[in-house]
C-alpha cells in the first residue's frame, strides 16, 4: 500500500481552539456488523452503499495523514472491524507506523466474533491489546442483547486473544433491567482472567427502532454506588483523554472504568477525533458536526489537500457535547449510529 505520505512538521501538534491536542484517532473501517445489538442498531439496519466506503488504500492513506499530523494512537472500529473484507491487509500496512515510531499504539474495538481467526495475526502485527464488547456472561441473555451474536464464538475469540498474548479490556454496556444484576459477576470474571473492564452508559445516538433510550438508560453514578457497597474501589488518577474514569478493584486487583458521557463532563481533556468508514471526520462523539475528508483524499493523491481539510476541521472542534436523555427529548441527540463512528 501507499506509505509515501510525508510527515508535516509544520502541523504538529494538531491543536484545537481550546488548546487540546489531538493525538488519538478512532477510524471506522466498516459500518457493517454480524451482530445487531439492541442499543446500537435496529435489526433491519440500512448500511451505506459499498461504493460510499473508503477503500483499504484510502483508509491507509488517511491514517497516514493523521499520523503525519501528530496522532500517536489509532483505534480501528466499526461496525465490526474484523468483518471488513481483507482488513488484515490494512492492519499489516498500518503496523509500519509502529515499527517506524509514528504510532505508539495500534488497537481495535471488536465484538470478538472473528478473534479466534485473527488473534495470532493481530499480535504478530504489533497489536498489543484489544477491547472486546461483552454485555453478558449468560449465553441466552447475550443472544437476546446482540440478537445475532453467538456466545461460544465470542468466548473462543476471547480465549484466542488471551492465548496470543493480547491484553483484553471488556466493554459492557449497562442496560437497565437487562444486565444490571451481572456487574458483580463480570467484575469477578474479569479479575480471574486478568482483564480490565469498562462499563458504558447508553448514549442517545442513532435510531435503534422500537426501544426507547429512556427504557435502556441506567446512570453509572447509581451503579458505582451499588458496586462500592460490595467492592473496594480506589479511584485512579490516570485518564486516557476520553470519557472513562478508572478505579482499582482491591479484591481482584483489576481496573474498572466507567464511561459516563451523560453524568460526567469529560470534554475539557478531549484528545480524540473519529472518522467514519465513508471518510467523514466527526469532531465530537456527542455532536453532528463533521467534515468530509473523502473528497480531498480522492481529488489529490498527495497528502496536501486532506491535511488542509483536517487542519480546517480541527479549528472547528467544539468545546463539548450536549447529550441529554429525558422524557421530552425522545429523538436521538446525534443522528448517526454508533456503528458509523465506532464509539
Ligand atoms: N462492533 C465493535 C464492538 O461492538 O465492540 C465495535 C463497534 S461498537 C459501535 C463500539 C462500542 O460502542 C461497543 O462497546 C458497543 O457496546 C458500544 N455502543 C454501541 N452503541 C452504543 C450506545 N448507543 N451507547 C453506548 N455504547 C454503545
Ligand atoms: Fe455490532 Fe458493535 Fe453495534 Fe453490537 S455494538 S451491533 S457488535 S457495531
Amino acid at each position: 500500500m501507499d506509505g509515501s505520505l510525508p510527515r508535516d512538521p509544520a502541523a504538529v501538534p494538531l491543536t484545537d481552539p481550546f488548546g487540546r491536542t489531538v493525538r488519538y484517532l478512532r477510524l471506522s473501517v466498516t459500518d457493517r456488523c454480524d451482530f445487531r445489538c439492541v442499543y446500537c442498531m435496529a435489526e433491519d439496519m440500512t448500511f451505506e452503499p459499498k461504493a460510499e466506503l473508503l477503500t483499504l488504500e484510502e483508509l491507509d492513506r488517511l491514517a497516514g495523514a493523521f499520523i503525519g499530523l501528530g496522532v500517536r494512537k489509532l483505534r480501528l472500529t466499526g461496525g465490526e472491524p474484523l468483518v471488513r473484507r481483507n482488513v488484515m491487509t490494512l492492519i499489516r500496512s498500518l503496523a509500519r507506523h509502529l515499527d517506524g515510531g509514528g504510532l505508539d499504539e495500534l488497537t481495535l474495538t471488536t465484538n470478538g466474533s472473528q478473534l479466534a481467526r485473527f488473534a495470532d495475526e493481530l499480535a504478530g502485527c504489533g497489536v498489543r491489546r484489544v477491547n472486546v464488547s461483552l454485555d453478558s456472561l449468560d449465553a441466552g441473555r447475550f443472544a437476546a442483547i446482540s440478537r445475532w451474536g453467538r456466545y461460544d464464538r465470542v468466548m473462543a475469540g476471547i480465549d484466542a486473544a488471551a492465548a496470543a498474548g493480547l491484553r483484553i479490556k471488556i466493554n459492557m454496556v449497562a442496560l437497565k433491567g437487562v444486565n444490571e444484576d451481572e456487574f458483580d459477576r463480570m467484575i469477578a470474571w474479569c479479575g480471574d482472567r486478568g482483564f480490565d473492564l469498562t462499563l458504558i452508559e447508553v448514549m442517545p445516538v442513532g435510531d435503534v427502532g422500537g426501544e426507547t433510550r429512556l427504557s435502556q438508560y441506567l446512570p453509572l453514578s447509581v451503579v458505582r454506588d451499588r458496586l462500592a457497597a460490595r467492592w473496594t474501589l480506589t479511584p485512579l488518577a490516570e485518564t486516557t483523554g476520553g470519557p472513562a474514569r478508572y478505579v482499582r478493584v482491591a479484591e481482584t486487583g483489576g481496573r474498572l472504568g466507567f464511561i459516563t458521557p451523560l453524568t460526567h463532563n469529560f470534554c475539557e481533556g478531549c484528545n480524540r477525533v473519529r472518522v467514519s468508514c465513508t471518510g467523514q471526520l466527526y469532531l465530537c462523539l456527542g455532536r453532528d458536526e463533521s467534515a468530509d475528508l473523502r473528497a480531498p483524499l480522492r481529488a489529490d493523491p498527495s497528502a496536501v489537500s486532506v491535511v488542509a481539510a483536517i487542519r480546517a476541521a480541527i479549528a472547528r472542534k467544539p468545546r463539548g457535547h450536549d447529550f441529554v436523555i429525558d422524557r421530552a427529548g425522545r429523538a436521538p441527540a446525534v443522528r448517526r449510529h454508533m456503528s458509523a463512528t465506532g464509539g
